[in-house]
């Protein structure tokens, strides 16, 4: 089956909620990826922060291989030994509490939504509230999507749960009005991602704290994106000066496992109880097997210095970059801003077309994720391939 025959497959029989680019890759290992051509690419986006570990880590891939061939699925209603070790991981390199395992991020903020609400419920708010930011991005199932301002303004797709409320983005006043006796959670991601990598200041950060400390409120922090050694520490948190009483994990969790993570300090680790949540597939031994050994990879402070020492790299070499005006992000997490004038998507596109695999979030914005692994002469290899689709932009 060739490209076209696929596309056609696709455009039958797929919902089209994706616009994909008209490459197939067939294999990866690394940094790298091979289309069905055997086009070589550098993944500087690695399935969207997911393949953090590089492509079919070895580690990985033996873990999960092991693992399969022993046990793959039991359901939450027995003991398998990955579901306990992973949680008591995520907990003790984290916020001591518990964790609940989910399959996704967004079923990951799901159960953060319900220990918000019900926690907001046993101090005697009747409407309990969700406070976000403007543009933040915490899923497509309809909690997630109603944290999700700009998507829940979609009125085909209402009505959306109440109880949900957007507030400008980084603007720690609006977040002091905005929290208050019948405010459950302030759910924030500490980087927005899908919006274009902004990050938030301290300053904004600690208002969120010191609001939700004068309130009752929960802090719940979406890590999804930023989790996982993705800022050059395990969870970018830990570069802040506030600690959350929630955080959720997503993406790099399993190395491109689908596993998600809502982890607690000891007192929200309190809030649910049996039967007030729950999920089939969730904490299954594959995945849990899979995210252990990711963590085993990242949780290592050389490998998170060397996350930080790449991302001063592409950084640097990105602001090189006749045509890039500004680069935001922290670690392996960046974004380029563009110049104006400059089409992202375009940009994006030729940038494939020369073996650079990124995306653009924004029309004036491209997102570099590579995996945390990537190599130092790979990222010079990347500017370098970016350096040469923006001298022929500019030459148009
Ligand atoms: N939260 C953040 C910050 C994300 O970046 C994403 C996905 O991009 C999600 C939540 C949703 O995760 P998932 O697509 O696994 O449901």
């Amino acid at each position: 089956m060739n490209l076209t025959d696929l596309q056609a497959l696709e455009q039958r029989y797929l919902m089209h909620t994706y616009k994909r680019a008209p490459v197939e890759f067939v294999r990866g290992e690394g940094t790298v990826l091979w289309d069905a051509e055997g086009r070589e690419y550098l993944d500087f986006l690695a399935g969207i922060s997911v393949c953090s570990v590089g492509h079919c880590n070895p580690e990985v891939v033996e873990a999960v291989r092991e693992q399969a061939g022993r046990l793959m699925h039991t359901s939450n209603l027995f003991y398998t030994e990955p579901m306990v070790r992973l949680a008591e991981r995520l907990s003790t390199s984290s916020l001591g509490g518990r964790v609940f395992f989910a399959n996704s991020g967004t079923e990951a903020n799901e159960c953060a939504i319900k220990i918000a609400r019900k926690h907001a419920h046993s101090r005697g708010i009747e409407a309990p509230e969700i406070v976000s930011f403007a543009n933040d991005f915490h899923g497509r199932t309809y909690g997630g999507l109603s944290a999700t301002p700009a998507l829940a303004a979609n009125p085909d797709l209402g009505p959306m749960l109440p109880g949900f409320r957007s507030i400008p983005f980084d603007d720690p006043d609006a977040l002091r009005k905005a929290v208050g006796s019948s405010t459950a959670a302030v759910l924030i991601e500490p980087i927005q991602g899908e919006a274009g990598v902004y990050p938030l200041r301290d300053e904004t950060l600690l208002a969120a704290r010191e609001a939700c400390d004068a309130s009752g409120a929960l802090l719940i922090l979406d890590e999804i994106q930023t989790g996982i050694g993705r800022t050059g520490s395990l969870w970018a948190y830990e570069q802040t000066p506030v600690r959350p009483d929630v955080i959720t994990s997503a993406k790099a969790l399993g190395g491109g496992m689908p596993i998600g993570a809502c982890i607690t300090t000891s007192a929200a680790g309190e809030v649910l109880k049996p039967g007030d949540h729950g999920s089939t597939f969730a904490a299954g031994p594959v995945a849990c097997t899979a995210a252990l050994a990711v963590l085993d990879i990242v949780d290592d402070p050389a490998l998170l210095r060397g996350v930080r020492e790449r991302g001063a790299r592409l950084r640097n070499g990105l602001l090189g970059l006749e045509g890039v005006s500004e680069v935001r992000g922290r670690g392996l997490m960046l974004a380029a801003g563009l110049a104006d004038g400059i089409d992202a998507a375009a940009l994006g596109a030729d940038l494939l077309e020369r073996g650079l695999v990124v995306n653009a979030p924004r029309p004036d914005t491209l997102r570099l994720l590579p995996p945390l692994t990537v190599d130092p002469d790979q990222i010079d290899r990347a500017v370098a391939i970016a350096e040469a689709a923006l001298l022929s932009y500019a030459a148009q």
